[in-house]
């Protein structure tokens, strides 16, 4: 517990591409983020009018906090050019990291079958 804390609190988190990072700038688009928090969202995935249902069962039935687009503001959504005909899953970093493996899975599991 002690262990997964201190991990999170040495990474940034990058408020633009919705992602941890451990180095000074974000390797994606070079924004220096602040440090992380547990309660920064994680962009998990999108998901189209089919797939999404399954995703939230997922999520629901192992008990994963989640956000969908939308409950982030309309204005994030245009900004970084996400399709308004999909869903975009957010994780909380902390729920992110205590289910990496079981959203990790998941998500294969879904893309395989596409
Ligand atoms: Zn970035």
């Amino acid at each position: 517990m002690g262990d997964s804390t201190q991990y999170i609190m040495k990474e940034h988190y990058c408020p633009h591409c919705f992602a941890p990072y451990k180095e000074e700038l974000c390797p994606t688009c070079g924004t220096r983020g602040n440090l992380s928090t547990p309660e920064d969202p994680i962009y998990y995935m999108e998901a189209d009018y089919f797939l999404s249902p399954r995703i939230e069962d997922f999520l629901k039935e192992t008990g994963i906090p989640y956000l969908k687009k939308g409950e982030l503001g309309a204005g994030l959504t245009t900004r970084i050019g996400f399709s308004f005909e999909h869903d975009h899953y957010f994780i909380p970093l902390k729920a992110y990291k205590d289910f990496e493996e079981e959203l990790k899975l998941f998500r294969q599991a879904v893309k395989t079958q596409e």
